[in-house]
């Protein structure tokens, strides 16, 4: 074999080289088409080879491509920043420009820490967030993350951040049903803050909806007005990961709006951009970045690449083909149509437990038994096998395995929101031949 130089995320593995994109679907080079269920990493919202946004990628070259942050501004970065801020329904947002998902999450914790310092209160320093969550693969955003596959290496190297249960409603860490319950899961965060005492915690953060670290866990409609009231009470600033929900993914344009709750920081990514560059954001409130104004004027953060022009030129321009192609709508509309024919399927499928979420960030949750919802023991690797079946069809999905103490098996349907409803039956047709072909090997 050729001698590699990418380290690529399985060594030694092949990896089928992708020539063109178009729509909803990849080709490789040597013939075979797929079809993209999981926009890549949940990324490619508009689909692939959009020429608008090859456009303004183009015009954006033709003028400049990198200018530094310290030094200059540009017209692309100012634009997305009020974009973004005029796309939340409520009060302005300023914008960090960042380049991943990690670093928009770690620049949030680290702006919530700089927010309390600037008033006086350094102690608050600590960000509360949930057993089953996935923030980022730094060392800020993995200390803020309960996924434990991913922190196991690193687990002596990071901050000592205190998780609380996560709104799992198939599976009630508290074995408790909503809405008995009355969103018991949420006053363990209350529970927490006493334990600890707010005067040491700075943060809670959370993705509105659970994407990797479970699968599109969904929480009770009115579960995050009770987390904002808990975190007001305690002086507590309220960070919503929706790099994997923001920009139209879940039917709205942030996720948060399902909930009627405005979070004082939003991390964003994946989506922002469709994947057609990286950038990534934190946003941030006026009143949380009002004692910075005030105080230092400075965000103690930055990157090389922070507000690149080109990036926020591409941004810009996949945020107005959402805007343009109402595909905040559509996510919502085919994110029923495919949950629907999710969950007629499931009827037939004794190993799918659950099928949820919203718009088009959707999951499928597998178990041994529906009574039980008994785990599959990790090594039968019953995610990988379906994705792996399905990769062999043709059909591309995301894994949300392994959350549950390093077992559990889910897997994510998350096409990009321009799929239509005879791409929507496509993948169904495959995904059931794929989930039945794994079904049949296990019996
Ligand atoms: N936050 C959430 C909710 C994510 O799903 C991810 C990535 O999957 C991240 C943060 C990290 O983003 P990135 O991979 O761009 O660093």
């Amino acid at each position: 074999m050729k001698r590699e130089h990418l380290i690529k995320p399985v060594l030694g593995q092949p990896y089928a080289i992708i020539r063109s994109g178009k729509g909803v679907f990849l080709y490789d080079d040597q013939g075979k088409t797929y079809l993209d269920a999981s926009s890549g990493a949940i990324t490619a919202g508009i689909g692939h080879g959009v020429q608008e946004v090859i456009d303004a990628m183009a015009e954006q070259a033709g003028k400049v491509s990198f200018v530094y942050r310290s030094q200059f501004t540009s017209e692309p970065a100012e634009e997305l920043a009020k974009k973004l801020s005029d796309l939340t329904p409520g009060q302005d947002y300023w914008s960090f420009f960042v380049n991943s998902g990690s670093e928009a999450t770690e620049t949030a914790m680290k702006i919530a820490i700089q927010h309390w310092q600037e008033r006086g209160l350094p102690s608050k320093n600590k960000v509360i967030s949930r057993r089953m969550s996935y923030h980022g693969i730094t060392m800020g955003a993995l200390s803020m993350s309960g996924h434990a596959l991913r922190r196991r290496r690193f687990i002596s190297l990071l901050a000592d951040y205190p998780v609380v249960e996560p709104p799992y409603c198939y599976r009630c860490p508290l074995q408790k049903t909503y809405p008995t319950c009355q969103i018991a899961c949420a006053d363990d965060l209350a529970a927490a803050i006493q334990r600890i005492g707010a005067e040491h915690i700075a943060a809670f953060i959370a993705e509105p909806i659970v994407g990797a670290a479970g699968g599109a866990i969904t929480p009770p409609d009115d579960y995050y007005k009770k987390i904002k009231t808990i975190c007001e009470l305690n002086n507590i600033l309220f960070i919503a990961d929706e790099v994997m929900t923001g920009i139209g993914r879940t039917g709205k344009m942030f996720a948060m709006e399902h909930y009627g709750v405005e979070p004082d920081l939003i991390a964003l990514g994946k989506g922002m951009s469709a994947g057609y560059t990286p950038i990534a954001a934190t946003m941030v409130k006026d009143h949380v970045m009002a004692p910075i104004l005030q105080g230092s004027r400075s965000v103690m953060s930055g990157h090389t690449f922070s507000a690149n022009p080109q990036s926020a030129a591409v941004a810009l321009a996949v945020i107005r083909y959402i805007e343009g192609h109402h595909l905040v709508h559509a996510a919502h509309t085919r994110g029923s149509y495919l949950i629907a024919k999710l969950q007629t399927m499931a009827v037939g499928i004794p190993i799918i437990g659950d099928v949820r979420g919203k718009g088009l960030l959707l999951a499928i949750e597998f178990i041994q038994d529906r009574v039980s919802k008994q785990l599959f023991p990790p090594e039968a690797a019953i995610t990988t096998r379906i994705i792996d079946a399905a990769f062999h069809k043709g059909l591309l999905m995301y894994p949300a395995a392994g959350a549950i103490d390093g077992a559990g098996d889910a897997i994510l349907v998350a096409p990009p929101l321009v799929i239509t409803e005879a791409e929507i039956d496509l993948l169904v047709q495959l995904l059931e031949e794929s989930i039945r072909q794994v079904m049949v090997e296990i019996t």
